[in-house]
């Protein structure tokens, strides 16, 4: 089975639609969370995000949006944002936004593989350095673990003598780029597949992967997208001028 993985969409419209268009052949969609919350198009990227699949895990964004938790661990942008997706959002979304479930979700007829927003054992984990994935791969069980939640695109590897990360290494700063990573029978994964609507590794390129889980070879893919479109619907919602800059930025 081909999976496209999608994670921190951020309600960003123009680069969701980037990403479905350049993405590879693909058999389902497994989504890792964050799809609001930033972006001005919370309610177009939940109604697309429906369209194309049906495994979904929630993110932080999701939760404080919907009104499950509050706001007091976001900083002030982030908590700006929250409020005024809450204001767009409607009642069917909401009501769709609080019936996400928490991962580790897992799908049929794939294996010693599970999704999750930031970790295994806590969905709003941080995983962002090698040292921070130890514990997680340790305590789990399960081969390959997808995860969110950083917007850094990339994977962590172990094996009882070996930790490793990796970044996947582009040519260009503009363009379509792919890259394959295969994965070692025996070591255990944690896989990035990047944030599509607001990447923070530098690149502006919204980032996306596809898990091919027979051949078991995951492609890192950054697509470019209507930046400027992006950044337009953001600035004529009213929010934060620095929610339309950082995009260009990728951080
Ligand atoms: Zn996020």
């Amino acid at each position: 089975m081909r999976i496209l993985l999608l994670s921190d969409i951020h309600s960003n419209l123009d680069a969701l639609e980037a990403c479905l268009a350049a993405a590879p052949e693909y058999d389902s969609v497994v989504n890792l969370g964050d799809i609001v919350g930033y972006g001005a198009n919370p309610n177009e990227v939940i109604e697309r995000s429906r369209q194309i699949g049906k495994v979904f895990v929630r993110g932080n964004h999701d939760k404080a949006a919907c009104g499950l938790i509050d706001l007091k661990d976001f900083n002030p942008l982030a908590a700006l944002a929250t409020t005024w997706t809450r204001d767009q959002l409607t009642p069917g979304n909401l009501e769709w936004l609080r019936s996400l479930p928490i991962g580790p979700v897992q799908i049929d007829g794939v294996p010693d593989v599970q999704f999750v927003h930031g970790s295994p054992a806590d969905e709003d984990e941080y995983v962002v350095t090698a040292r921070d994935a130890v514990e997680p791969l340790m305590l789990t069980s399960t081969a390959v673990t997808f995860f969110g939640h950083t917007h850094l695109q990339g994977c962590f590897t172990m094996n009882q003598v070996h930790l490793d990360a990796f970044r996947p290494v582009y040519k260009t700063v503009g363009q379509s780029e792919s890259s394959d990573v295969p994965l070692k029978n025996g070591m255990r994964y944690m896989v990035n597949p990047g944030s599509v609507g607001q990447p923070r590794d530098g690149d502006w390129r919204a980032g996306f992967a596809v898990f091919d889980s027979d051949a078991r070879i995951v492609t890192f893919c950054r697509v470019p997208y209507n930046l400027k479109a992006a950044q337009d619907r953001i600035l004529a919602a009213n929010l934060p001028q620095r929610l339309a800059t950082r995009l260009a930025a990728g951080r």
